[in-house]
């Protein structure tokens, strides 16, 4: 009897066992979706592994699979081995990894879209009396040109009695076809003279790296290390290419959607006929089942797309490209709480391909691993075309009165006046990040969190960043009574504000994850700022990397200081990144850039390398604190996160768990830091106490930690959670 083992899409971490019918032979493969039943009702389960058994030596009778979901597998075994992998390593369930990998819409198994089309019927070379029937006439003329249109497109230009009277001449007929739902159909991000690029010898040589590689079929990782505009996307689309060529597929991994789209739209242009799959998960349901169909049935394809794209079946993987690789975007915040970058790795080693990782300012990780492991680094350090890195001004705040300082305005009238761009750049979103009293110590918090609420103008509300609580704002302060209520600190709605007010000829626009509620809204103002449409664009990470708009020629970053504040080991690494970054988006084009970066601390060493964008000196200095240290990459964190409503239970529990651990792993070479009480004290009612394992490898001591974790009662009303190789302590 073939015996099928089934992982279900519920909390439930081993595989069921199930008799595959002889009716299902062949259709229940390894990767296939099967309809079962489990206790009393139906479900869906992924099938792991087939085995031949003999019934007499089982002690229960089998239930059967009653059908399966598609005709054809849609995981292979390899991507299953993958599942496997990140549940063991990141010590997550393994139910938690197949629902992120294999999202709900695809377990559905939604139907295609149909849409009614006419086709003409060319042979029925039709008579229409031009002076009799001027209408249909000119609806003849139309259907020549477009032989096969959508009813409803038809049904646009002319009536309802037009197309009868055409249908009833068999000059056309009604047809159903299957609609594609692609993503980012009609976009206009690009400029189109951009085509035709003959590479210079520095991406030629990488490109003749990256392709020995992969003419060798064994798994290795290549970094890229180009300063911003030296051509890396180029290298990446002649890697793609050559790929293609040899009739294997590539993923084109990107940390944030706003670049996907601008990426989408350069590989179809370059790639013409090619359909690009699009993946994340702003997209809706039918684009993404038919993107994942996509990947499914073609032997050689690119698909790009967001952190969960890295689960995406590809025929013949042998590329994976992963863009901007330092970003911590890359990081799942939640279950399952995997890297994806660290994931296309492995992928890329389980399917003997190669992985990509291209950034102007690599993780210290990856540098490291140039270093010391086998990846090969490749360089890019200058801008095409001799281009400049542009010039960068810092300014010193402690003698500005306001929030834009005078070389900052005078810089900005200068461009404006030449009709060239300007990017302004803010970490905060909201209008004002906390509201306080002015005649006593009362300051707006969140009932749930311990952090201060947000002042949203548009709204005019007060907003958890957190939790998304919100309230009125108040008239009064609730505690002394007062009506003096002061907005401290600067948000992105208050700069568009004071933007509009300083320059009220120019035109503004902000992005930020407030604007994000309607879809792709963000790509429309892209694309205007492409066209022109918009003089000053002004946001948050969002647009701080990655983007290509060759006529912005002023970068202005308002607080250069909010990241170096934090109490993480990784400020310092997340500021320079983010400096450096950020001046990467100005000068572009033919007319060089400029930086203004505006600090209260313009003495302080990240700001001095940032300003000249100077990696090598940065990785040095950082790899030494490092090491000294004994932080990552000398050596991984494991952040046990505990949490409840009931604090005098949990700090109990975290300290017994924090000995019993240290017993539980003495003999092996890992340091235990806490319980400490964590920088955000309390999330969603939530008290949070946290522990750290630092550890030097992390796949020794996982399956340790899980069997810690199985022999121990956690009290009901307290939350445990792993987070392997960890890049938020907050
Ligand atoms: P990066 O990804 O390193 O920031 P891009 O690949 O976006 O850089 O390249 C920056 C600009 O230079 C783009 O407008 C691109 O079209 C152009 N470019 C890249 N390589 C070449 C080349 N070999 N010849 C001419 N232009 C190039
Ligand atoms: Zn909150």
């Amino acid at each position: 009897m073939l015996v099928a083992e089934v992982l279900i899409f519920a909390p439930i971490d081993r595989a069921l066992f199930y008799a595959v019918p002889d009716a299902l032979h062949g259709m229940v493969q390894v990767g296939s979706l099967a309809n079962i039943i489990v206790g009393q009702s139906k479900k869906i389960g992924l099938v792991i592994a087939l085995d031949e058994k003999n019934p007499a030596t089982l002690s229960y009778p089998l239930k059967p699979i009653l059908s399966t979901v598609y005709d054809i597998p849609i995981a292979d075994a390899t991507l299953i081995k993958l599942y496997f992998w990140i549940a063991k390593y990141y010590l997550c369930d393994l139910f938690s990894v197949i629902d992120t990998a294999i999202p709900s819409v695809i377990r559905k198994n939604i139907p295609f879209k149909l849409i009614s089309c006419l086709q003409f019927a060319s042979q029925n070379e039709p008579a229409i009396d031009k002076k009799k029937f001027p209408k249909q006439y000119e609806a003849l003329q139309f259907l020549r040109r477009n032989p096969s249109i959508a009813k409803s497109e038809f049904l646009e230009k002319f009536s309802r009695n037009i197309l009868e009277a055409l249908l009833r001449k068999n000059i056309i007929y009604e047809t159903f076809q299957r609609q594609e739902r692609i993503a980012y159909g009609a976009l206009d991000l690009l400029n189109k003279c951009s085509e035709n690029i003959t590479l210079t010898p520095e991406q030629t040589q990488i490109v003749a790296s990256v392709t020995r590689s992969l003419a060798s079929k064994i798994f290795n990782v290549h970094l890229l290390h180009g300063v911003t505009g030296s051509g890396k996307t180029e290298v990446y689309i002649e890697l793609i290419r050559h790929v293609l060529n040899r009739g294997g597929s590539v993923l084109y991994l990107l940390p944030e959607l706003a670049l996907t789209a601008q990426v989408v739209e350069k590989l179809r242009s370059r790639f013409e006929g090619l359909p690009v799959l699009v993946w994340h998960s702003g997209l809706s349901d039918g684009e993404r089942r038919d993107a994942w169909q996509g990947a499914l049935n073609a032997a050689s394809t690119v698909a790009v797309g967001a952190r969960s794209a890295v689960f995406l079946p590809l025929n013949n993987l042998q590329l994976i490209i992963v863009d901007e690789e330092h970003e911590s975007a890359y990081k799942q915040g939640e279950h399952p709480r995997y890297h994806g970058r660290d994931v296309a790795i492995y992928r890329a080693k389980l399917y003997d391909a190669v992985c990509l990782l291209g950034s102007a300012t690599p993780s210290i990780e990856s540098y490291f691993n140039t270093r010391f492991k086998n990846y090969k680094l490749e360089m890019l350090p200058r801008r095409i075309d001799r281009c400049q890195l542009p010039l960068v001004h810092v300014v010193d705040m402690r003698y500005e009165k306001n929030v834009f300082s005078r070389l900052l305005i005078k810089k900005m009238e200068e461009r404006l006046e030449k009709k060239e761009q300007i990017i302004l750049f803010l970490n905060r979103r909201g209008y004002a990040p906390s509201v306080l009293c002015k005649c006593c110590d009362f300051i707006a918090t969140c009932p749930h969190c311990s952090i201060p609420l947000t002042y949203h103008k548009t709204k005019n509300l007060l907003i958890c960043h957190f939790c998304s609580y919100r309230e009125a704002l108040h008239s009064k302060c609730p505690k002394c009574g007062t009506i003096e209520i002061l907005y401290n600190g600067i948000g992105t709605q208050r700069v568009e504000q004071m933007v509009n007010e300083l320059f009220p000829q120019a035109r503004a626009a902000r992005i930020d994850s407030d604007i994000m509620g309607k879809k792709h809204e963000f790509i429309y103002f892209l694309s205007d700022f492409r066209r022109k449409k918009i003089d000053i664009l002004l946001g948050t990470q969002m647009i701080a990397k990655g983007l290509d708009f060759p006529n912005v020629t002023l970068v202005g970053l308002l607080n250069a200081d909010g990241s170096l504040n934090q109490q993480d080991f990784r400020a310092n690494e997340r500021t320079f990144q983010l400096l450096v970054q950020v001046a990467g988006r100005a000068g572009r084009g033919e007319i060089s850039g400029e930086v203004v970066i505006q600090t209260h601390i313009p003495g302080n060493e990240i700001i001095f390398l940032s300003k000249n964008a100077d990696y090598a000196e940065f990785s040095v200095s950082e790899l030494k604190m490092r090491e000294m240290f004994g932080y990552p990459p000398y050596r991984h964190i494991i952040n046990v996160n505990l949490s409840g409503e009931n604090l005098e239970l949990l700090k109990l529990f975290s300290e017994n768990f924090s000995k019993k651990l240290v017993d539980f792993l003495i003999n092996d070479s890992v340091e235990i830091r806490g319980p400490m009480v964590s920088p955000l004290e309390k999330l969603q009612n939530r008290y949070r106490y946290s522990i750290l394992i630092f550890v030097r490898s992390v796949s020794k001591i996982v399956e340790k930690l899980q069997f810690f974790r199985s022999q121990l009662t956690i009290p009901s009303g307290i939350y445990l959670a792993f987070d392997v190789d960890a890049l938020d302590f907050l």
